[in-house]
């Protein structure tokens, strides 16, 4: 493959991708300058624990395990980029100009909020997860805006910490959405200790509380907003670069010559799927650095495979530990699995028979197994599925 010589790459963003583009560009043998922009105070930390170990006070910190020295990478912590030039290869940062022969963006995602006066908490970084903390205390009367992940996380959490808590979620069933109405049956009884008002919209957050949108006011002493985030694209408005609900990129994140973007920023077409897809998940993050760095040092791309993941996540909410691998549309079949001890896995059947996607309740080795499954494109039958002593690599239709 061959390989350009590029000098100065910035990195742009402090999480997750951004700490892994630094070590893929070292690992695949750039040898020039690599200069890290970060707008937070902190070296690049892991997010998931924030909502976890974080918010239940046993991680004060979830710093990433890079040698930054090692690496020869300039970290410049508390440093906001604020505008992009690809033509002249200039990134502008509220710190002055920087020149760049190569551009990895990765500025991750930025929480929504509701309308509304009201003090309203987000989380998404580790100030926010320390200041949330503080907070929980027991008694406290806390609402939490939105049952999705999120939101579900800071409940339990909340509810752990001996809080009174309440959650309104404006669909009928918790994940509903996102998992359909029979998956939101099974988990709405985990929500037992919790308020959970399905089906109520929320007009703003005024002091003192809630305002819903049929006028009630829910008295809180703490508001969590939960209900999503969008891609932090704000500061490249104006650079020429596409931006559609993220960066858009090829299947091998490159945005534009010199330019690719990583992350929960980046809105990449995946060939797997035939469309455009943002996952805002850990597991994307830590893989895409690595074929975006391959694409940035060889522009001729030689045998670079495109980024192309089957799509993972996992959340610890309300005492269970799921795990979702794939992607399901409404037109799949869903079957359930289910083990004696309680636990289950849906499983959605694409019309040909072949496994589409997998939810996974408590049982974290059936999500290699249903991996194996999706990237094999396996045949399988729905019977011997539905079988918890059938391996679901083994469940393979007859002939
Ligand atoms: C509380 C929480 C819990 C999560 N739990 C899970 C989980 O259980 N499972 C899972 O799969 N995923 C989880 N995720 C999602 C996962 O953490 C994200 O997908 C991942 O962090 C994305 O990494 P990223 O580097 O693309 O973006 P981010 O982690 O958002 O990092 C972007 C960084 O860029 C910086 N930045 C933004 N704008 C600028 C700018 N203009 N200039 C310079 N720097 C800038 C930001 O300050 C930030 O530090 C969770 C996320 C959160 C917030």
């Amino acid at each position: 493959m061959s390989t350009v010589e590029l000098g100065h790459v910035v990195v742009v963003g402090g999480g997750l991708a951004a700490a892994r583009s630094c070590e893929q560009l070292r690992e695949q043998g750039h040898a020039g300058r690599i200069t890290l922009i970060a707008a937070e105070a902190h070296l690049p930390y892991d997010r998931p624990p924030l909502s976890k170990d974080v918010l239940l006070g046993e991680l004060d910190a979830t710093t990433l395990r890079v040698d930054y020295e090692a690496l020869k990478i300039d970290v410049r912590q508390r440093v906001r980029a604020t505008g992009l030039r690809p033509t002249e290869r200039v990134l502008v940062t509220d710190g002055g100009e920087i020149p760049y022969d190569g551009a990895i963006l990765a500025t991750g995602a930025n929480p929504i909020r509701m309308p509304g006066e009201g003090e309203q908490l987000t989380l998404r970084t580790l100030d926010d997860a320390l200041t949330l903390r503080q907070r929980l205390v027991p008694g406290a009367r806390v609402v939490v805006i939105g049952a999705s992940w999120i939101g579900a996380e800071v409940a339990t959490a909340a509810r752990t910490r001996g809080c009174q808590v309440t959650c309104v979620e404006l669909d009928a069933l918790p994940l509903a959405r996102l998992m359909g109405d029979d998956v939101g049956k099974r988990i709405v009884s985990w929500w037992d200790g919790i308020d959970l008002r399905l089906g109520t919209a929320v007009a703003a957050v005024e002091s003192g509380g809630v305002q819903l949108a049929d006028g009630t006011l829910l008295p809180a002493d703490v508001v969590v907003t939960g209900v999503g985030v969008r891609p932090a694209t704000a500061w490249l408005e104006g650079s020429g670069l596409e931006l559609d609900r993220g960066v858009v990129t090829d299947e091998w994140l490159r945005a534009a010559p010199g330019i690719v973007a990583v992350g929960d920023l980046a809105a990449w077409w995946s060939r797997r799927y035939d469309t455009r897809m943002r996952v805002e998940h850990w597991d994307d993050a830590s893989g895409g650095p690595g074929v975006a760095v391959a694409a940035l040092l060889a522009p001729g791309l030689g045998e670079t495979p495109p980024h192309d993941p089957v799509p993972y996540f996992w959340s610890d909410q309300l005492g269970h530990k799921l795990q979702y691998v794939g992607r399901h549309t409404e037109s799949d079949q869903l079957i359930w699995r289910e083990r004696e001890n309680g636990s289950w896995t849906a499983l959605w059947l694409a019309p040909d028979g072949k496994l589409a996607a997998a939810l996974i309740a408590d049982l974290p080795r059936e999500n290699a197994q249903a991996q194996m499954a999706i990237m094999r494109g396996l045949v399988l039958d729905p019977t011997s599925l539905a079988d918890p002593a059938v391996p679901l690599t083994k469940a393979v239709r007859p002939e």
